[in-house]
């Protein structure tokens, strides 16, 4: 079908899709048109990667906003929602608007009632509907992209349960969802409503394979010579073999770790290939590379680039990960080196794509355990640049001709495994059960279980009563904490006020099941209810005001943040910081004879101490160092313990707890990374860590300091006229110009003349929180 043909698009969009070189549409677009995507039809897709799946989703959204409506557009990752923006963005030209809106879970975003399109994660999509954004009910079509990822058990759930609310928010709702190939996608369509296109069609050639020895054998029956020599390893040969025929590869292996011992190994082979211009090329890539952060991660990052080569994890910075991306999309990198949440989706086909390892070790399992089918072939499907390369190959490794044979069955042949639903898992429907109450969704049990009967959940259970029984367990354990309670009923409610689950279960419909205020400050900060129920419990438990150390420790055990593991030797270590600091930390140590328990209260005592050191002005390269983490690692954790602390207030208000300035001060040393302090200076934007604490080591102590000391210690302090001109403005002074001023050092005093002796930091003005900068990163 030609782009022509299309009908119900605004006029532009058919010369963007040309423009965009899509002339006509490949099959399963055409089968999408046929099934009614043009006319608001629910649509299940499943084809595989690369396959033209987001132009499916376009024809969807566009047709939706020419009739007049809206669209919105889940993605997994938020990786991925600037690269969808990005994609849209384009559709301004013929005049469809688009937002994004990711993180802050707290906001509304009501600026987005005025977009076409709306690009948001799951969790965001979640916390939208909890916190009654209005113009969700404006919304015509959703599209739920990679929606496979509902078998996923600490992220699915929530995208189930979001699918479900927004269709019952808006019951002539379009839902389109996107999936690789599946083994029941005929069973997600019916969940949905929906029609189903299901096919294994792509847009280039793709061969299967495994190596053994020195041939590829493919499963079309043909081979292909790729000799191992002499001590070489099988993917540098393969590596090579494709390079003399100027293809890329991916790699993927099983760890951070791997990934970045692999690129570092077959840099070896890829500098070899490189031409004169692509060596200059790719220094200056390194360059920007040790730019982004000056760690060691990035320095190895850096090495490998400058040899053709790179890793890719999720322990990089997000602008490691996008030069690394473009590079390799340029095809200046000629090879990434990556853990698998790469294949979840960020564009970078590549000619041969090298499954190194498949198997990954899994901590419940205790030991490693085979990918699924469903990944390997993502990870396979990343093979082939369409209009690029003649065909893509996707190669797994093996050592004898058994292990050749198991890995035909096992992935080459095999079929992807059916998608699960994991609602059923207790964190899981906890928060969902409390937000489904707290936003009104459902006002009385009955109520609740006809929501979850909409569920994947309640279609796929074979287990009568099954949902209905750990619904039941939820509701008591929300009840217990004072998360809910029920209105409208006396009959059943025994002396003690408390209800079993038997009484709620057998309570009559008229009941309403209410969130507390504190269930509803809950659900809004978008907790899992047992990271509330363990905050609220450690500032209830304390009589002195907490340390930044116990307040860390206290968010670092919460299930909403992931701990860092005690490597073997550690237990001892954190042991005797415990016992050391046992004073300062909240709540109800285990004792140490409850092995598990207490190995989980040590763990959080390392994340725990990590945030205080990095709130003692540590190095960043030191602290990656120490806890043998990535920048990445870090930057999140430390994202994570800010939003958590900030719940953490919040709860304090709530509970009238003495403790919510403690808190606040934890949460804005962290935020920074800096000593108490620091607090005032950092406030002023372009002020980081570094750059407070030299101005406070010259005597500046405040932005007031700042606005009346000796312009020559100032610019001592920061070196560089610019910088401190620029910091001047910021802080407020009036004339900020350095014209003349010499460099002097501070007298201790900052050249501040304190007047009549009164404290420097005079409370003139408030600093300007939220705008400081977290430059030196
Ligand atoms: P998926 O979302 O299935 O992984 P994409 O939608 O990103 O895949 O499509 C992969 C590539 O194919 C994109 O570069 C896209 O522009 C291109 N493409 C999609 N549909 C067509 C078409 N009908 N003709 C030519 N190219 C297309």
């Amino acid at each position: 079908m030609n782009v022509e043909e299309l009908s119900g698009l605004a006029p532009g969009a058919v010369s963007h899709f040309r423009e965009q070189g899509i002339e006509s549409l490949y099959p399963p677009q055409a089968a999408a048109v046929e099934a009614g995507v043009l006319e608001g039809e629910n649509l299940v897709a499943a084809v595989p990667t690369a396959s033209g799946k987001t132009m499916i989703a376009a024809l969807a959204m566009l047709s939706a906003i020419e009739r007049g409506g809206k669209a919105l557009y889940i993605v997994p990752l938020r990786a991925l929602a600037s690269e969808k923006k990005a994609e849209f963005d384009a559709y301004e030209a013929f005049g469809v608007s688009v937002g994004v809106t990711t993180g802050n879970y707290e906001s509304t975003s009501d600026w987005l009632a005025s977009r076409d399109i709306i690009v948001a994660t799951s969790e965001k999509v979640d916390s939208l509907v909890r916190n009654g954004a209005d113009w969700l009910t404006d919304l015509t079509c959703v599209v739920s992209d990679e929606v496979h990822l509902i078998d996923d058990r600490s992220r699915g759930p929530t995208l189930e349960v979001t699918l479900a609310k927004l269709r019952k928010l808006n019951p002539t709702l379009q839902t389109v969802a996107l999936s690789a190939t599946v083994g029941n996608a005929a069973e997600l369509a019916d969940w949905l409503e929906a029609d189903l296109v299901d096919t294994d069609w792509r847009p280039i050639d793709l061969r299967m394979g495994v190596h053994y020895g020195n041939a590829l054998n493919f499963d079309d029956g043909s081979t292909r010579e790729v000799p191992v020599e002499g001590t070489e390893k099988q993917e540098a040969a393969l590596v090579r073999d494709i390079l003399d025929e100027g293809g890329s590869s991916l790699v993927f292996v099983s760890s951070r770790r791997n990934a970045e011992a692999a690129a570092r190994d077959l840099s070896s082979v890829t500098t070899r290939a490189l031409t004169d211009d692509e060596r200059t090329d790719l220094a200056a890539l390194a360059d920007e590379i040790r730019d982004v952060s000056d760690t060691e991660t990035s320095e190895d990052l850096a090495a490998c680039v400058e040899r053709g080569a790179a890793f890719h994890h999720a322990g990089l910075a997000s602008e490691h990960r996008s030069l690394v991306e473009d590079a390799f999309r340029d095809r200046l990198l000629k090879l990434i080196a990556a853990t698998p949440t790469l294949a979840a989706g960020v564009n970078t086909p590549a000619r041969r794509v090298i499954v190194r390892d498949w198997r990954r070790f899994d901590p419940s399992a205790g030991g490693m355990t085979p990918l699924p089918v469903l990944e390997v072939h993502q990870m396979m499907g990343r093979a082939g640049r369409p209009g690029l390369d003649p065909y893509g190959e996707a190669v797994l490794l093996a050592k004898g001709h058994e292990d050749m044979n198991e890995l035909f069955d096992r992935y080459v042949w095999a079929e992807p495994e059916a998608v699960r639903s994991k609602l059923a898992a207790e964190p899981a429907l906890r928060t969902h059960v409390l937000a489904t109450i707290a936003s009104g969704f459902a006002r009385t049990r009955e109520g609740l279980l006809d929501f979850l009967a909409e569920t994947l959940y309640a279609s796929q259970t074979t287990e009568r009563g099954r949902l209905e029984s750990v619904t039941d367990d939820v509701l008591q354990y929300l009840e217990a904490n004072d998360f809910i309670e029920r209105e409208g009923e006396t009959a059943s409610e025994g002396s003690d006020g408390f209800v079993s689950a038997d009484e709620l279960a057998g309570e009559p419909s008229s009941v309403e099941l209410q969130a507390t205020s504190l269930g509803h400050t809950v659900s809004r900060l978008y907790l899992d209810p047992m990271s509330a129920a363990e905050i609220v419990h450690g500032l209830e438990s304390t009589d002195d005001r907490p340390t930044a150390l116990g307040c860390y420790q206290l968010i670092a055990r919460t299930p909403d943040m992931y701990e860092l593991y005690l490597r073997s030797g550690e237990d001892e270590q954190y042991a005797e910081l415990f016992y050391e600091r046992e004073s300062e930390l909240l709540g109800d140590a285990p004792s140490e004879f409850e092995d598990v328990r207490f190995e989980d209260w040590l763990a959080a005592l390392k994340t725990g101490k990590l945030l205080e050191d990095w709130a003692n002005e540590e190095e960043e390269s030191r602290l990656t160092d120490r806890y043998r983490i990535g920048p990445g690692d870090l930057r999140g954790k430390v994202d994570t313990a800010e939003w958590l602390l900030g719940a953490a207030e919040s709860l304090a208000a709530e509970i009238d707890s003495e403790w919510t300035v403690a808190v606040r001060e934890a949460r804005a040393r962290v935020e920074h990374g800096v000593r108490e302090e620091l607090l005032e200076l950092v406030g002023i934007r372009g002020v980081g860590r570094k750059r407070a604490r030299q101005l406070y080591a010259a005597g500046l102590e405040t932005p007031a300091d700042l606005r009346t000391a000796d312009k020559g210690v100032v610019l001592g302090a920061l070196k560089g006229t610019k910088t401190a001109e620029t910091i001047l403005e910021n802080a407020g002074r009036e004339d900020p110009s350095m014209d003349g001023v010499e460099e002097r050092s501070g007298d201790g005093n900052g050249g501040v003349e304190r007047a009549g002796g009164a404290p420097a930091d005079e409370p003139d003005e408030e600093p300007t929180k939220n705008q400081s900068s977290l430059g030196d990163f």
